[in-house]
């Protein structure tokens, strides 16, 4: 049980987690903190948050666990800033979508309470932003990966893994690197070709018409590309280096299929696709 949850960043994800262990009734009392007073009290409208402050150093006063959710490129200086407050006792925790950028911020700004740091990221999310786009059943069945450090101390590892287990997710435990280089082939990268095709087809003179006729297939593919820009740029910088080697790699991929129809190798085409659907198929029956 969490007595005093501290949320730095209301959004999809920490509103989520909210709403998760209020219904499993695993936390007494969740503060938040945003810059938008707005999305706050829209917090505690929708009984996310019992309460806001207007900083940081506030919000985490006497909380037994601290979730940073904001995105990436703005986790440095919220470490920064809750270092000044927070009890040795306090355990602290983020959701990242990459974990390389925040374990330097976080080694990096919190010094020896590093010790208390808990890395992690929920492997579930939508294309949706903010306080409203949260709901209770978001981690039920998912994966969370926690990366703990060399550092980290066991008893603050066992609190964020007893936290999640709360909310209904399975827990699995990676290394740091090993994290940034898978998330980056099977979320990092998908993210980039629905940006990529999106907005490549916009650009074409014709592309009114292009969406008009737009079916299922496109929605399916294309739906991630209405997620966060603010979050992706930021993925994008966090994670660049293994994010772009995949990229090229990808593009000698689509070179293969094009050269398969330039040639009209239906062999190849239907080696290929079939490869693909199989390890789909599989995949798909897996999660
Ligand atoms: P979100 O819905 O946009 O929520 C982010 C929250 O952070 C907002 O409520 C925003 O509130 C606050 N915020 C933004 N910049 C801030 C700053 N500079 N200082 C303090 N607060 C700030 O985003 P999200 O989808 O929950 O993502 C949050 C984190 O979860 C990101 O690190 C992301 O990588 C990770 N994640 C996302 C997903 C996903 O599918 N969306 C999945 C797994 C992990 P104010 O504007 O009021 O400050």
């Amino acid at each position: 049980m969490i007595d005093k949850l501290a949320i730095i960043g209301v959004g999809l994800i920490g509103s989520s987690l909210a709403l998760a262990l209020k219904q499993a009734g695993a936390v007494g009392q969740v503060i938040g903190y945003g810059r938008n007073r707005e999305n706050l009290e829209k917090g505690v409208e929708l009984g996310v948050i019992d309460g806001f402050e207007s900083s940081i150093q506030d919000c985490v006063q006497g909380a037994d666990v601290i979730v940073v959710a904001v995105p990436l490129g703005a986790m440095r200086p919220v470490f920064a800033e809750l270092k000044p407050t927070i009890s040795k006792a306090a355990v602290i925790t983020d959701v990242g979508s990459a974990k390389g950028s925040v374990v330097a911020a976080a080694t990096a700004e919190l010094g020896e309470l590093v010790s208390r740091f808990v890395p992690g990221h929920p492997i579930a999310g939508t294309e949706q932003s903010g306080v409203e786009a949260g709901f209770a059943s978001l981690y039920q069945n998912r994966r969370v990966i926690l990366t703990p450090l060399n550092q980290t101390d066991q008893d603050a590892t066992s609190i964020i893994e007893a936290m999640w287990h709360e909310c209904g997710a399975i827990i699995e435990y990676l290394s740091v690197e090993h994290h940034d280089k898978v998330l980056a082939a099977t979320s990092h990268l998908p993210h980039m070709l629905a940006y990529a095709l999106v907005h490549y087809l916009s650009g074409l003179n014709d592309h009114d018409e292009i969406f008009r006729f737009a079916a299922g297939g496109f929605r399916d593919f294309t739906r991630i590309a209405s997620s966060d820009p603010v979050m992706w740029r930021d993925v994008c910088i966090a994670n660049g280096d293994a994010l772009v080697g995949l990229i090229e790699q990808y593009q000698q991929e689509l070179d293969r299929v094009a050269a398969a129809i330039s040639a009209g190798d239906a062999d190849e085409l239907l080696k290929l696709f079939g490869k693909a659907k199989s390890e789909r198929d599989s995949l798909i029956g897996n999660c």
